[in-house]
């Protein structure tokens, strides 16, 4: 067949095979051995080092054509190359929670015969940004080619790239005032874009007229395909180096062989049994949301139950999770399980081969109908991160229990900061009359939680990109031209408390200079602990909070030479308004939905830390003290949560005071033992609580929710608090 009419026929029919062999045997294609690894291991790892060294320099060079921040310096991009039924084989680095969205992608075009029509042909290109189809949301583009071989059809490349924006109601990448899918911006749903390796002009052009930066969408998207179009090249390379037939069942023994080792590092890492937490967040939109609809204050609720098997089996279940609704928090099937096999490929698999072998061998039951899994297509899906990163922190408080419970003291991580607090928006700037956007991915650098065995890191972890890196504050200002920053720097009191602490967030100042007029928004959490609690006595890591000051007399302060502020390190001292004058706004809430703001307008960023791990108070004074030293803590923290009492000596040097540290922590301790109770009287005082109905407003809803949602959750809230038949909240 000439390589122009070669096309892919009858994958539909393939993919059933495959799926029936594996319900059937158990095992990936029904390989139940690895003989081309058991025949020759060398060539084998070699086959598979050419085809990931092939993905990761892909990533590498391709990121290069990007101009934009988000992709070309943080590197919010990632390729996988996948079997011709569309399971990954495997990964570059980068924001890999992907390579399984891009799996559902190719999916849904192989389920809804597009062999047929549109046609799946050679030099066929391919775009899908819809989180209905197992994306997270619109502002991840995915550009998907098939890659034949003399006429055959043998698998399929991907690149991935988030948005700096992407049309949607709002500027940004991740809106946050979205109510429905209307709103969401430029949707592509699985559509052919492209043929004989070129871009349609038609399609061209509608893009760069649906999103506000379509300079940025273009040389994106260049990127994506330079990706997938080198890889394409390796895939031939490997084949005309070791033939057809080797190559087509590698990538199927490399599956499978990712599935085993996933089985395999269960077995070894965790104690069989049934792990349970839950995680919440809140989203308050009383009073600020501009729909009716939306316009209430709500929170997510997300059990977990884990259950492994003997055998290495895994099961993740999160019956009982609340509801989806009229906020852009909405999370398809497909996004939660990216994000459970970006978290496996960190905490169990990174040693071996992470493909979606890994996902085959991860149970896992998102309830329909919920935040997790809400399956209705008319909703929005802007920013489903919101609950999506609260709800996984869960994942890492189940296996690090069972890491402990195994000895694997290590590979403890209690948790994760949320990376929350994107800052967006745009405006015009005075001297050009241009828009600039704003879409900042600082975030992308949040605490990691402390380990068992250490501190968390400070301001290096995003649980989406293992290769977190918050940017240079430089090049944001290179495209957020009319939002210079005044500082960035560690945050006291961020992150959690612990024996081992979690890792420190941040803050970034912000001045608005130059500008017509522009807007910003924002959301973290605010009002609730998106991470639950440390463990093993360890706390959560600090919520977030919004502040800004308008119409200051920062041009003033400047003229006059004096100091100015450089952020909100002690909440307490008041540094913003002391410095300033100004209107402040201060709140507990951090989400904010987009406002106008103007010339000498101040913008603080507060970026999360993570929980902690163990008894603060066996924390020992050195290096408490040297967390003192370093920001990471203020002293009254030092002293008042640590039991440290810390003074500067004469050269300003921080010191511990021995004999007053002795004093206030037999203090505290003998303060903890006058306010403990028993595990019965502290039942019985919650129990009591829901009977009498008292109850936070947001609570109860959340409650009902998962109540109503879910008979089998509801009867075993129930029982567990002895609650009369059919007792609501
Ligand atoms: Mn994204």
């Amino acid at each position: 067949m000439p390589e122009q009419t070669a096309r892919a026929v009858g994958l539909r029919r393939r993919l059933e095979e495959m799926e029936r062999l594996y319900r059937e045997t158990g095992h990936y294609g029904g390989i139940d051995r690895l003989t081309l690894k058991e025949q020759d291991p060398f060539r084998y790892e070699k086959v598979y080092a050419e085809l990931r060294g092939a993905l990761v320099s892909a990533r590498e060079t391709a990121l290069h054509i990007s101009a934009s921040p988000i992709v070309r310096n943080i590197g919010e991009l990632c390729f996988a190359f996948y079997t011709p039924e569309g399971d990954s084989v495997a990964v570059s680095t980068g924001i890999i929670t992907h390579v399984h969205t891009m799996s559902e992608a190719i999916k849904f075009m192989i389920r809804n015969d597009y062999d047929q029509d549109p046609g799946i042909a050679e030099g066929d290109i391919f775009c899908n940004n819809d989180p209905d189809l197992g994306n997270v949301h619109t502002t991840d583009v995915h550009t998907i080619i098939p890659v034949f071989w003399e006429g055959e059809m043998i698998g399929w490349a991907g690149g991935v790239a988030h948005q700096v924006d992407i049309g949607a109601s709002t500027p940004g990448h991740d809106p946050i005032a979205t109510a429905n899918r209307f709103e969401d911006g430029f949707y592509v749903t699985a559509e052919k874009i492209g043929e004989r390796d070129a871009v349609r002009k038609d399609f061209k052009v509608r893009a760069s007229r649906s999103v506000r930066t379509p300079l940025y969408w273009d040389l994106d998207e260049k990127c994506r395909l330079a990706g997938v179009y080198m890889i394409r090249d390796a895939v031939h390379r490997i084949i005309r180096e070791e033939g057809l037939d080797y190559f087509l069942r590698f990538m199927r023994e490399a599956i499978e062989e990712g599935r085993q080792i996933f089985l395999a590092r269960v077995r070894e890492r965790l104690v069989p049994g049934v792990y349970r937490t839950a995680s919440f967040e809140d989203a308050p939109y009383a009073g600020k949301a501009w729909h009716p609809e939306q316009n209430q204050d709500r929170m997510m609720h997300a059990p977990m139950t884990i259950t492994i098997g003997a055998d290495g089996s895994f099961f993740l279940d999160m019956e009982g999770a609340s509801a989806p609704g009229p906020f852009p928090f909405n999370a398809s099937e497909g996004s939660m399980q990216g994000a459970l096999w970006v978290l496996i490929t960190q905490t169990l698999i990174y040693d071996g081969k992470v493909n979606d072998g890994s996902y085959l061998a991860a149970g896992h039951h998102f309830p329909r109908g919920t935040w997790c899994n809400a399956a209705d297509p008319t909703l929005a899906y802007g920013s489903p991160w919101g609950f999506l990163i609260p709800a996984f922190t869960g994942m890492f408080r189940c296996l690090s229990r069972g890491y402990f419970a195994r000895g694997y003291r290590e590979e403890i991580v209690c948790g994760y900061g949320f990376t929350g607090d994107p800052t967006q928006g745009g405006g015009i700037l005075r001297a050009t009359g241009q828009y600039f956007p704003v879409s900042n991915f600082e975030l992308c650098s949040v605490g990691l939680g402390a380990r068992g065995t250490m501190d968390g890191l400070d301001a290096a972890y995003a649980m989406w990109n293992p290769e977190a890196d918050m940017g240079d504050a430089e090049v944001w200002e290179t495209i957020e031209s009319g939002l210079l920053y005044l500082s960035r720097r560690i945050k006291p009191d961020t992150a959690g408390y612990g024996r081992y602490r979690g890792g420190s967030g941040w803050e970034a100042l912000r001045l608005v200079h130059g500008v017509t007029g522009m807007e910003l928004y924002s959301f973290r959490d605010g009002a609730v602990f998106h991470g639950g609690a440390g463990l093993f006595g360890g706390y959560p890591n600090a919520t977030g909070y919004r502040l800004f000051l308008r119409r200051t007399n920062f041009a003033e302060v400047v003229r006059e030479r004096r100091p100015y502020p450089l952020g909100d390190a002690d909440p307490a001292r008041r540094e913003l308004d002391t410095a300033l004058r100004g209107e402040v706004h201060r709140s507990p809430h951090a989400l904010i939905l987009p406002q106008t703001f103007g010339d000498d307008d101040l913008w603080l960023c507060v970026f999360s830390g993570g929980p902690g791990y163990g008894d603060p108070l066996e924390r020992t004074p050195a290096e408490v003290c040297a967390d003192v030293a370093g920001n990471v803590y203020l002293p009254r923290t030092a002293e008042n949560v640590f039991g440290v009492v810390v003074r500067p000596d004469a050269a300003g040097e921080w010191r511990v005071d021995e004999a007053a540290t002795e004093r206030r922590r037999a203090a505290l301790r003998a303060d903890r033992r006058a306010r403990s109770v028993d595990y019965a009287t502290f039942w019985e005082r919650e129990r009591r609580k829901l009977l009498e109905g008292r109850i936070a407003d947001v609570v109860r809803r959340m409650y009902r929710e998962s109540m109503s949602g879910s008979a089998r959750w509801a009867e075993e809230f129930r029982a567990f608090w002895q609650l009369p038949d059919g007792w609501m909240p």
